[in-house]
């Protein structure tokens, strides 16, 4: 084994522009009556401290001047995004990996999830893509005590196999941080069609990531 690779869940194994950005868009919609884009949304994710997407999304009410309670806010967004009867927006997420890559990936790395969702929303996803047996240690925001960007989650994850090369790969600036202050690698994923690409590629070089691919299935080439 060469090392651990650790996945970032949203914008990494899977598109979240129409689940979770959409998500974020309608609850700010709700509560305030005005409808931002995902470029404002990518504005905000790139000043770094909003990967919790409920914590942006208090963030943009309140600049609109609403003041709903935090656990409104938290309500809405769950009841969009998982729906009433499971029919909610994450139907609408997308697995971004090419058959076989993770196999492939698996010849020389063990593979890991460090994110920030909880476990259980993240195994609902990977189940439904087949992805459960995949990826061992899962790391969700109820298994820290921290949220990134702290390193707790690959802290974790490095005192579980000592001495062994253990990689980050995540789309914000948040996660590079996070590998940062863990001593990890890190590579960040930058889709093209970010219309702040060129913006969030330069935090990451800033933050020492070693690659930087459109999206995983260029992590081979990356990874030699
Ligand atoms: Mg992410």
């Amino acid at each position: 084994m060469r090392g651990v690779l650790v996945f970032d869940v949203d914008g990494v194994l899977v598109d979240v522009t129409d689940s979770y950005r959409e998500t974020i868009i309608r609850t700010i919609e709700h509560f305030t009556s005005r409808r931002v884009t995902r470029d404002d949304i990518q504005q905000i994710k790139n000043l770094g401290g909003y990967n919790d997407d409920w914590a942006l999304c208090k963030k943009v009410i309140q600049d609109f001047g609403c003041h709903p309670k935090y656990q409104e806010i938290v309500d809405h967004f769950q009841r969009i995004f998982l729906g009433e009867n499971s029919d909610g927006l994450i139907l609408r997420e997308r697995w971004v990996a090419r058959d076989g890559l993770f196999e492939q990936l698996a010849k020389d790395w063990r593979l890991a999830i460090f994110t920030g969702r909880t476990r259980s929303e993240t195994r609902l996803t990977l189940d439904r893509f087949g992805a459960q047996a995949v990826f061992d240690p899962l790391i969700g925001n109820d298994d820290v005590e921290n949220l990134k960007p702290a390193p707790d989650g690959l802290l974790k994850i490095c005192a579980t196999f000592p001495g062994v090369e253990v990689v980050y790969v995540g789309d914000t600036v948040d996660d590079a941080k996070s590998a940062g202050r863990a001593g990890v690698g890190f590579i960040g994923v930058a889709p093209q069609q970010d219309s702040r690409r060129a913006e969030l590629v330069e935090l990451f070089r800033q933050e020492g990531a070693r690659a930087v691919v459109d999206n995983i299935n260029e992590l081979e080439q990356v990874l030699k």
